[in-house]
């Protein structure tokens, strides 16, 4: 199976079924994020033990690619370090944004399928709307809502 038929079947798996869909009631901190070119929205929840993530989902409604995203994104990051995190989203948007068809894929795991959007330059933006979003919440507690323009 090629990374393009597995990158259709994890955002279809992903959008129809999205991992940590929820609301944490006793969140430590809260972030909304708006992608205006698609329309896509979510709500992040993270909780913090310490330093590290405990626990992370998500609410909102966007398009497949910005749902899957972010389940794939909450799946990956829950119980890690707030610094492993960080150094997942500058991984990640290195493969969103960057043309490295040659980079590393092996540590990005089922995260790697995402580099698929890259055929679709409007769509990236659909993939990293929760990535800047998670940055700002652990840079920034108490930022204005997290937009994509
Ligand atoms: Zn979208």
């Amino acid at each position: 199976m090629d990374l393009k038929d597995l990158y259709q079947d994890v955002i279809v798996d992903h959008n129809r079924s999205p991992r940590n869909f929820r609301r944490i009631a006793d969140a430590s901190r809260t972030l909304e994020g708006f992608n205006p070119l698609c329309g896509d929205k979510l709500t992040l929840y993270l909780k913090l033990d310490g330093d590290r993530i405990s626990d992370l989902s998500f609410e909102g409604s966007g398009c497949a690619i910005s749902v899957a995203s972010a389940s794939l994104m909450t799946e990956r990051v829950k119980g890690k370090t707030v610094r492993e995190a960080e150094h997942l989203f500058d991984r990640m948007h290195d493969l969103l944004t960057r043309d490295n068809v040659n980079a590393d894929l092996e540590p990005l795991g089922k995260l790697a399928v995402l580099s698929g959007v890259r055929e679709y330059p409007s769509r990236v933006k659909c993939a990293t709307l929760c990535w800047h979003t998670l940055k700002n919440v652990l840079e920034h507690p108490g930022n204005p809502p997290v937009s994509t323009e």
